[in-house]
């Protein structure tokens, strides 16, 4: 039997333009989840959003509330760290030079990390790091930022991203998540053709969709995906249209979605690419033909669809052959509405014998004593063992 190791990860965060409510968004559904957490007896890891804490801490003379909110921020993440959970490097680009006014966020700078110089984006990594490192040491004296998630998934291709990682100290990076495609205002960046979707592997330096054909000094943990079912999938939207119908009945006080409006989401994320057909083939055509693609974003899944993700995952692992798999997921608890669905799921597995959690701190530490590290001549050796 395979032992599947867990890690149950949350980008944690304000919306992508800099909007909403940090209490509704980020504190409030945090301690929810974190209790539930710690009823099953779970670890848990979030990947705080650092660069929006530093801007905040940036305005805080001017604007008293920035400071108390950022002092909030930083109160939840040490409340949650001495809980036992795991606190993790997440980047935003975005805020860098943001402006305040009228108690609203405008954010103008590019989204994509990849768009920045070598040394902007040092500056950033290195700002992220020590704010985190410098909040929990004196909780922990070994605390430090073992792992990285790009905003925006944004990590491939770059000449010097990787390098980066390395040169702060970082083990892995769970920035790749294989399949998806943006082509939209804020982000491009394309995943279609990653070499490894589900294990661990050594990346090409310069492009992480790629694996290395020798050892590298860093490693790609693949955020997981899975391939939906057409009838899950149909049911889900089926669910998802008689809320936003109700909602729309019951008029648009209950619209908001934790305070994040639904239209301001489908505005920042909406697709410029591709003609009608193309956007009707990649929609309508390709989820009946495979089953849809589908991260494993347990804020964006109902109770059945997480357990079609565990089963992929549990078939998946069985054919590595592997006697233990690390499976990174991922989560938003800005886009949390659901907690029931998710505590069902986590309380089924926290009761199965072959699921194991695990933090993001753990992971690193165990990664080559036991995990499997894959390099392009191990993928040859699988491909041929296949044939
Ligand atoms: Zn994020």
């Amino acid at each position: 039997m395979t032992t599947i190791h867990l890690a149950l990860v949350d980008d944690w965060e304000l919306s992508g333009n800099g909007s909403g409510d940090i209490r509704r968004l980020q504190f409030e559904p945090l301690r929810r989840l974190v209790s539930i957490y710690d009823r099953l007896g779970i670890r848990g890891s979030f990947n705080a959003e650092v660069m929006q804490q530093i801007t905040f801490r940036q305005h805080e003379n001017e604007h008293n509330e920035l400071k108390v909110l950022a002092d909030e921020w930083d109160d939840v993440v040490r409340e949650t760290f001495r809980q036992g959970h795991d606190i993790q490097l997440h980047i935003h680009p975005q805020w860098q030079n943001s402006e305040y006014k009228d108690g609203r966020w405008n954010l103008t700078a590019d989204w994509s990390i990849l768009n920045y110089s070598r040394e902007a984006a040092r500056q950033m990594l290195l700002r992220g790091k020590e704010y985190l490192e410098n909040l929990l040491r004196d909780i922990n004296p070994d605390y430090r930022c073992v792992s990285f998630r790009s905003g925006a998934w944004c990590i491939a291709p770059s000449p010097h991203m990787l390098d980066l990682l390395v040169e702060l100290g970082i083990v892995f990076d769970m920035s790749i998540v294989a399949g998806v495609k943006y082509d939209t205002r804020n982000i491009k960046l394309d995943y279609t053709n990653c070499e490894e979707d589900f294990l661990p592997y050594y990346p090409v330096m310069t492009d992480a969709r790629r694996v290395s054909d020798k050892v590298e000094p860093i490693i790609c943990v693949p955020t997981n995906c899975f391939y939906a079912s057409r009838r899950q999938v149909l049911r889900h939207h089926l669910d998802k249209t008689v809320t936003k119908i109700s909602s729309k009945i019951n008029g648009p006080t209950t619209v908001s979605n934790n305070g994040r409006s639904v239209e301001a989401y489908g505005e920042q994320w909406a697709q410029i690419d591709g003609s009608l057909m193309a956007r009707v083939y990649r929609k309508a055509i390709i989820p009946y033909l495979r089953g849809k693609h589908t991260i494993s974003d347990l804020a964006q899944l109902d109770y059945a669809l997480m357990m079609e993700m565990l089963n992929s995952i549990r078939k998946r692992s069985r054919a590595s052959g592997l006697a233990d798999v690390p499976v990174v997921l991922e989560n938003h608890t800005k886009d949390l509405h659901n907690f029931s669905d998710l505590e069902r799921f986590l309380e089924k597995a926290a009761a199965s014998s072959d699921i194991k959690f695990i933090t993001l701190t753990e992971l690193a530490r165990n990664l080559k004593a036991t995990f499997k590290i894959k390099t392009q001549s191990l993928l040859e050796h699988a491909a041929t063992n296949n044939r």
